[in-house]
């Protein structure tokens, strides 16, 4: 069974102590391919040493995550702009809004979401979202963006019913995470809903630990328990889950 954490933050320094160990174990868990989504320039270097040690197994992104937009974001952008040129990225992200941490840089967190939709479209790369309480303030910004050329993620998805039909609409994933183990998350009802040729799987590691794990350092490996949760939700073997999310991932990144 092959499964690609589309999500995850190896390279933060919560895992300086057991890095190599903790790729280890995701690779015999059968997680061969771990996408790296970028933050800001504090932990660039850090990304991209790991993608070089690993370089079949580690992917980086490239992308400034809203909750590092802040009156220098100018010059975290041009970090972004000038790593696109370079052209070895899988994906723009993560980009988006966040109203829960800071809602202070409102404004510039929109300005850096579309202008890296916009570069997105440019360098012909999918995009990984992250929304937290601005689903709403996300949406018309992606719908206006939007071409049939503009593809990504919502990574993280915890959202409604309405929200998951927005999103199928857009033609875009939805990443599904430790959350669906929750129990009283809702999440389940609502992705037992969803295609599933618009879900992918990601674990957001060091956080967002699923369940029975919930509380302490996610990794990579605990995937499995989130494509066994899925795969309980969707009544279908996790084989199967498996093998219908790790082709939609290969084919919304390009990972052949
Ligand atoms: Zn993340």
């Amino acid at each position: 069974m092959k499964l690609i954490d589309t999500h995850t933050h190896l390279y933060l320094d919560n895992f300086d102590a057991d890095r190599n160990q903790i790729i280890k174990n995701a690779i015999s868990h059968g997680v061969e391919t771990m996408l790296l989504p970028a933050i800001d320039s504090t932990s660039f270097d850090a990304m991209m040493e790991l993608s070089n040690l690993h370089p079949q197994n580690c992917f980086p992104m490239i992308g400034l995550h809203p909750t590092s937009v802040k009156d220098n974001y100018e010059n975290e952008m041009e970090l972004v702009e000038k790593e696109l040129s370079k052209g070895s990225y899988i994906a723009v992200g993560e980009i988006g809004i966040d109203l829960y941490w800071d809602k202070s840089h409102f404004d510039q967190q929109k300005d850096a979401f579309k202008r890296q939709l916009r570069l997105a479209l440019k360098y012909k790369l999918p995009v990984a979202i992250h929304t937290r309480d601005s689903f709403d303030e996300i949406y018309p910004i992606v719908k206006e963006e939007s071409t049939d050329e503009l593809t990504g993620v919502f990574h993280c998805f915890g959202g409604t019913e309405s929200e998951a039909q927005k999103i199928i609409d857009l033609g875009f994933m939805m990443g599904i995470g430790g959350i669906i183990t929750f129990k009283n998350s809702g999440l389940a009802e609502v992705v037992q809903k969803i295609p599933n040729i618009h879900l992918i799987l990601e674990t957001d590691a060091p956080f967002l630990t699923p369940a029975p794990y919930r509380g302490k350092r996610n990794q990579s490996a605990y995937l499995t328990y989130i494509a066994s949760k899925l795969a309980e939700v969707k009544k279908i073997d996790v084989e199967e889950i498996a093998e219908i999310t790790t082709k939609n991932a290969i084919v919304l990144f390009k990972l052949v």
